[in-house]
């Protein structure tokens, strides 16, 4: 199965404006101090490239969103109507159960559902029945 990958977002595209920004302003800068916005624009680049071939597409949306929900804090904006973007663990420890051994209880990190799951130790990919999000449980 070929794994999602994040793509451009909010965040890259911010990047690659500053990349721009900085390669530009090197052209400006005699040697050798033009390496310093260029070393920086390779950087920012790099860091955009990560981000637009990461396939933890959860993670950096909330790394978005996150952004833009303290962006808006700062502009004084009316919190009220924006709820606080929640991380998501990209592991989840299963909860044993009293008197089963069953089954161990993991907490679905999208929708909050308890799931049931045989005990088997080590690490395994859960498909959450309740709203269809994969994530990763470590069983002990
Ligand atoms: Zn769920």
């Amino acid at each position: 199965m070929k794994k999602k990958r994040n793509g451009n977002d909010l965040i890259s595209t911010i990047g690659f404006v500053i990349m721009g920004i900085l390669m530009i302003v090197s052209l400006f800068i005699p040697y050798p101090y033009f390496f310093i916005p260029f070393g920086l624009g390779l950087l920012v680049l790099f860091y955009c490239l990560f981000r637009v071939l990461s396939t933890n597409v959860e993670k950096r949306q909330y790394e978005v969103k996150s952004l833009s929900y303290k962006f808006l804090k700062l502009m004084k904006t009316d919190m009220s109507m924006y709820d606080k973007p929640r991380k998501i663990k990209s592991l989840v420890i299963g909860e044993k159960i009293d008197n089963d051994e069953e089954h161990v209880l993991a907490r679905c990190p999208y929708c909050d559902k308890k799931i049931r799951l045989p005990n088997k130790k080590g690490k395994h990919g859960v498909d959450c029945p309740n709203c269809h999000h994969h994530f990763k449980i470590k069983i002990k």
